[in-house]
């Protein structure tokens, strides 16, 4: 029964992880992600019910478009695999049992997803396009004050914390709305504070000083590994602003939250 589930699991991971995939690329480009029939960038040839089912679907066309043979990248298949497993492993970090199914479990296991969705939508449009989408961003908010008022429900003690944390997102959108958009070209780094603040709601004090921390110190190898690059090839400089620091910040979130979970479930 157990396997049974946890197939189930996996299946919808593929799911999530081909939406993902669309979703970066669509989302940018103000292509509708739920409405538009998927279809072959090449021949623009529309994808039946067939191959339209994640990972199967790549085995059985023979990695190519059914109607112009034109290769499909092998990426696509590697991020809803990708999806698949993340969806067991984190299941697996619950400890989510068919025969044991409890509500709290269940429900932290669905705000997890919501959450991870905005954060993966974020950091692969941020590296994509270096920019932080403000549509995905609010969903994340959304996301993140719900749980907060999940919290809540359960542990009234910690209001003033939640109290905190709202009063930030107010003064951040409103710094966004009322001075930046008047004032400045660019609300990228208000966007990071943002995500930061969403993160710090939705992992614990702990999970957001390492996701920081390892942050700072990929973008850290980053930067001395172009410079070296740069020493020895003569590149064109690298600039600040070309940083996905969204992208650094949101992987390595998801790792240390990956971390932690299985940390705590299994050796404490
Ligand atoms: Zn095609």
């Amino acid at each position: 029964m157990n396997i049974f589930l946890y197939v189930i699991i996996f299946i919808t991971g593929t799911v999530f992880g081909s939406f993902y995939t669309l979703a970066v690329y669509r989302i940018p480009k103000n292509i509708d992600i739920v409405k538009k029939h998927s279809y072959c960038p090449n021949c623009n040839h529309k994808l039946g019910f067939f191959e339209l089912i994640p990972v199967w679907s790549y085995i059985f066309l023979g990695g190519k478009c059914k109607h112009c043979k034109q290769k499909i990248r092998i990426r696509y298949l590697l991020l809803e695999l990708l999806g698949g497993i993340s969806f067991v492993v984190l299941a697996l970090a619950l400890k989510i049992d068919a025969f044991h199914l409890n509500t709290s479990t269940l429900i932290l296991y669905g705000f997890v997803i919501l959450y991870l969705t905005a954060i993966i939508l974020i950091s692969g449009i941020d590296k994509e396009y270096r920019k932080i989408d403000k549509r995905v961003l609010a969903y994340g908010i959304i996301i993140s004050i719900i749980y907060m008022i999940y919290l809540y429900t359960i542990d009234s003690t910690s209001i003033y914390r939640y109290a905190i944390y709202l009063a930030v997102y107010i003064i951040l959108l409103s710094v966004d709305t009322f001075v930046l958009r008047k004032y400045a070209t660019d609300s990228y780094i208000m966007d990071i504070l943002m995500l930061l603040n969403m993160i710090l709601i939705v992992s614990e004090a702990q999970i957001f000083i390492m996701t920081v921390v390892m942050a700072l110190l990929a973008i850290l190898i980053y930067i001395l590994l172009r410079k070296t690059l740069q020493k020895n090839v003569g590149n064109k400089k690298i600039k600040f602003q070309e940083i996905p620091i969204g992208f650094y910040i949101g992987a390595s979130n998801i790792i240390v939250l990956f971390m932690m979970t299985f940390i705590t479930n299994y050796c404490i």
